[in-house]
């Protein structure tokens, strides 16, 4: 495929994306020359099994891990040309991430985990209380804001992780199988909040995923399988 000319309404342009590890003496191919454009405003999901390439995928798209070769821009920004503290600087003011396992800080209450994550974007002190009440406002955790990961069931955690991901701004919000710890009824309450989200706030979100649960929340549905995509 060509290089086609920057283009701002695409959040995520990433052309002959290719990933290699070298494993134990042999090459594993994880992203295999795969091409990927998401409009600005889209919830995209990337369904494959695993090992298809979904977390390698995710982290090129966000600066955690680099390509091998292939272009990512990101809002027409070519990532992959950064150095290394212009990469850390973007992604805390650009993106945000979602794990399937929360990660959150267990000794910290939900607005100190959302509060912390402002604090690391540099954000000043008199904004950061504010915002960190709006976003779990947000996610319907208003009266929960003081409660800590381990008094609050896993859909609540991901409510936290949800606003701690949304509450500097980002453009581009990159969840990793983050319905994955879940039950299904749970899931879809989580997909139906992101698909909010993706209105309300102006984000791009891409989520990964191995279930089917995603296709009815999403605005489309790509299907990864050995580091291609297909539609
Ligand atoms: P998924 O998230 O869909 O499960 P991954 O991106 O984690 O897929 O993995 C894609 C492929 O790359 C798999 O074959 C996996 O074993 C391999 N892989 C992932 N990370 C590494 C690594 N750090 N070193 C070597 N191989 C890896
Ligand atoms: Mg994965």
């Amino acid at each position: 495929m060509t290089q086609t000319k920057t283009d701002l309404h695409l959040a995520i342009d990433a052309q002959n994306l290719r990933r290699v590890y070298a494993s134990a003496g042999r090459e594993v191919v994880a992203l295999d020359d795969l091409n990927l454009q998401i409009p600005v405003g889209k919830f995209v999901a990337v369904k494959g099994k695993s090992g298809s390439g979904k977390t390698t995928l995710l982290n090129c798209l966000g600066g955690l891990d680099s390509p091998t070769s292939g272009s990512i821009l990101i809002q027409g920004r070519p990532i992959e040309k950064m150095s290394g503290t212009e990469l850390t600087n973007w992604r805390q003011k650009e993106v945000g991430f979602i794990f399937q396992a929360f990660g959150l800080l267990p000794t910290l209450s939900a607005h100190e985990n959302v509060e912390l994550m402002l604090r690391i974007a540099g954000v000043p002190r008199a904004e950061r209380n504010q915002r960190a009440n709006e976003v779990l406002a947000l996610v319907g955790l208003e009266k929960w804001s003081g409660q800590r990961p381990f008094e609050m069931s896993g859909g609540q955690q991901q409510r936290v992780a949800i606003a701690r991901a949304l509450a500097h701004r980002p453009n581009l919000i990159l969840a990793d199988e983050a319905t994955g710890e879940l039950d299904t009824q749970t899931s879809h309450e989580l997909l139906d909040l992101l698909q909010t989200i993706t209105k309300e706030e102006n984000v791009t979100i891409l989520l990964a995923t191995h279930d089917g649960l995603v296709d009815e929340h999403v605005d489309e549905v790509m299907n990864l399988a050995d580091g291609k995509l297909h539609s």
